[in-house]
């Protein structure tokens, strides 16, 4: 018997647990442990509420949960409870699904003043994050500007627009549905430091833009390129590409009909936030686009700014005895492996892109190295004791460890507790989910 220990339970986790099962059968176990008491990650508490259709992938992912080979270990966080050292002592492989829970660091003057946010944080509070529960952004001001054009830059600018009606059938969390019901916004403005050809949304997301109650897009017809210009774009870009130009061409009178103006910035690149104790204005440089990358032209110019969200790309959390590549934010790895015993997956091991389906093969792939590795003779013999000794040293330390049939209790409350229409209201504290599984 082997026995393998995944790292993080959100998609990257969970399909390298499927691929293992498939490629090993019954000669493997498999433990996937969370620091929350709750699985799934990303799925939870990254996913955009009002997508309730992607966060339907957790199904898949119960499934292989629910195996006799599969065990979810919830409430332990590696690092805090248990080091790699003491599981590479218990499993013959470890694998790091830890994704990049950390943001990219906004490097410019005034990034600590008040009301202003890493994505990670501020969606990590509208989903229900228990580390970002608490964030309470001020919503009251009239303008929000959020930087990056990516999906992520998307999520947060739709989240900031809509309704509280829009929200039906979401399962966004009370707190940030109380709050964004309040605001006052009538801006978003969405800060590219690149031109249109160079966005990172792609169509299905951005269309969604096109069709929101109280706000519209806003394109300036200028910082398109020549029509002619689309054709070396691949299909997907070009689909993105040609919104923004149909945003464009809606007339002024029809978008003034929105109360809220969502404003794309193009060429336009942070250079310092300012105001007194909390955010007031972000200054800008005008950029150009030389050789694909972006270059100041030197012209600035103030936004006003009352909350400003930086989606500019996470960071794979660094952890004690395992190598970190700290230029790219994520392990050090050849293709997954770390080194013999010691692998990665998903964000953990490429950075944060891709979809979530693109951390299936990834998952397929590292097993297939720990597989390669079984058959080298460099995991040693299969002698680890694997869960039993984990629950040896989990009961002496007294974790309290939470197992998927406890995150199934938690799960049921919180839809006993979900608003009309909405399918949970999720448990925002680590204590409160703990009390809910009984
Ligand atoms: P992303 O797609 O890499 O976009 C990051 C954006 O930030 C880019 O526009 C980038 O501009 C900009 N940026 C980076 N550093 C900057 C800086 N210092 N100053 C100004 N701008 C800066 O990342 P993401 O939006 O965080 O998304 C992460 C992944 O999750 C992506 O693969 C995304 O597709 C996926 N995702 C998917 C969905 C969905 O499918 N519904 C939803 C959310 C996220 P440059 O291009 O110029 O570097």
């Amino acid at each position: 018997m082997r026995h393998i220990a995944i790292i993080g339970s959100g998609p990257a986790g969970y399909y390298t647990a499927e691929a293992a099962q498939k490629t090993f059968g019954d000669d493997i176990r498999v433990d996937v442990f969370d620091r929350l008491p709750v699985p799934y990650g990303l799925i939870r508490t990254g996913v955009a509420p009002d997508h309730q259709s992607i966060k339907g992938v957790s199904r898949r992912y119960e499934k292989t949960a629910l195996t006799e080979n599969v065990r979810f270990v919830g409430n332990v966080a590696v690092g805090r409870d248990v080091t790699i050292p003491e599981l590479a002592r218990l499993y013959d492989a470890i694998v790091l699904a830890t994704g990049a829970p950390h943001d990219r660091d906004l490097d410019i003057p005034g990034a600590d003043l008040r009301n202003v946010f890493g994505s990670a944080a501020f969606v990590g509070w509208y989903n229900g994050h228990p580390q970002f529960a608490d964030l309470d952004p001020d919503l009251s001001g009239k303008t929000a500007v959020v930087i990056g054009m990516g999906n992520v830059a998307l999520d947060v600018a739709r989240i900031l627009a809509k309704t509280d009606c829009e929200f039906d059938g979401s399962d966004i969390v009370g707190h940030a549905l109380e709050a964004l019901c309040a605001a006052k916004l009538e801006r978003i403005v969405i800060l590219g430091r690149r031109g249109p050809h160079q966005i990172m949304m792609t169509p299905k997301e951005l269309g969604e833009l096109g069709d929101l109650d109280r706000a519209a897009p806003h394109v300036d017809p200028r910082d398109l390129p020549e029509l002619d210009a689309d054709a070396i774009l691949e299909p997907g870009q070009r689909k993105s590409v040609t919104l923004l130009r149909s945003f464009a061409a809606v007339p002024e009178h029809i978008r003034a009909e929105k109360r809220i103006a969502i404003e794309f910035d193009f060429f336009a690149q942070p250079v310092a936030l300012f105001g007194e104790g909390s955010v007031e204005a972000i200054e800008v440089e005008r950029t150009e686009v030389v050789a694909g990358r972006a270059a100041g032209t030197g012209e600035t110019y103030r936004v006003p700014a009352s909350i400003v969200v930086s989606c500019i790309g996470y960071r794979t959390a660094p952890i004690p005895d395992v190598p970190f590549d700290e230029r790219a934010g994520r392990f050090a790895n050849d293709e997954g492996r770390i080194m013999p015993g010691l692998y990665c997956v998903g964000w953990a091991r490429r950075g944060p892109s891709g979809t979530i389906g693109t951390n299936r093969p990834d998952g397929a792939s590292v097993v297939e190295k720990i597989g390669e590795d079984i058959a080298a003779g460099v995991l040693g013999r299969a002698d680890k004791p694997g869960r039993e000794g984990f629950d040896a040293l989990a009961a002496e330390r007294g974790l309290e460890v939470v197992t998927f049939r406890e995150w199934k209790k938690i799960e049921e409350a919180e839809e006993r507790a979900a608003r009309e229409g909405a399918p949970r209201e999720k448990f925002v504290d680590i204590e409160a989910m703990i009390r809910a599984r009984g």
